[in-house]
């Protein structure tokens, strides 16, 4: 398709696209020595807040102190509580109490598949509908999420996001 200045224009993206691409932004602000995970929450397709893991606001992070879960070699999904980052989940759900907006109903879009902590929290939270680009493995996590009735779906499509991303250039000159 081309516009007016017969410049090719992509498609415009649906909205899991868009909000994975919006996750994925909001997890380039992570300060995780390991993993950068972002997050969106969202209510009938309208933003209620963002996320990305790291220390709680006003406190160093793992980027500037190192991480007692790296060099103890912790692997993937054990003792969170070591570490002073909080998840991207939690760290929005955390920024929706802080303006007091209600999430019931919401949706998240997150770049990895929630784990089973953040899962308890978006399921009594009111989260209807989990939407992530990579899988995580955790199994209480899935199957508190099946059981509470939170929709997970995985968008299998990460191409689609990268496109995304990479046509986000405004229209140059005139
Ligand atoms: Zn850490
Ligand atoms: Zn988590």
């Amino acid at each position: 398709m081309n516009n007016t200045t017969g410049e090719t224009r992509r498609p415009r993206p649906g909205w899991d696209g868009y909000f994975l691409a919006l996750a994925m932004v909001a997890s380039t602000r992570s300060t995780c020595l390991r993993r950068r995970v972002g997050a969106v929450l969202v209510l009938e397709n309208r933003i209620l807040a963002t996320g990305y893991n790291g220390s709680p606001a006003g406190t160093r992070h793992c980027t500037d102190i190192g991480c007692l879960r790296q060099e103890l070699g912790i692997p993937s999904g054990e003792r969170h509580e070591i570490c002073r980052g909080s998840h991207a989940e939690m760290n929005a759900l955390a920024q929706a109490a802080f303006s007091g907006t209600s999430v019931r109903g919401c949706t998240i879009y997150s770049t990895h598949e929630p784990c089973s902590i953040c899962g308890k929290l978006l399921i009594n939270a009111g989260c209807t509908r989990a939407v992530y680009l990579y899988p995580y493995p955790d199994d209480l996590s899935r199957e508190l999420r099946e059981e509470a009735g939170l929709i997970s779906e995985i968008f299998g499509d990460e191409g689609e996001i990268r496109g995304i991303l990479e046509s986000a250039t405004p229209q140059a000159g005139s």
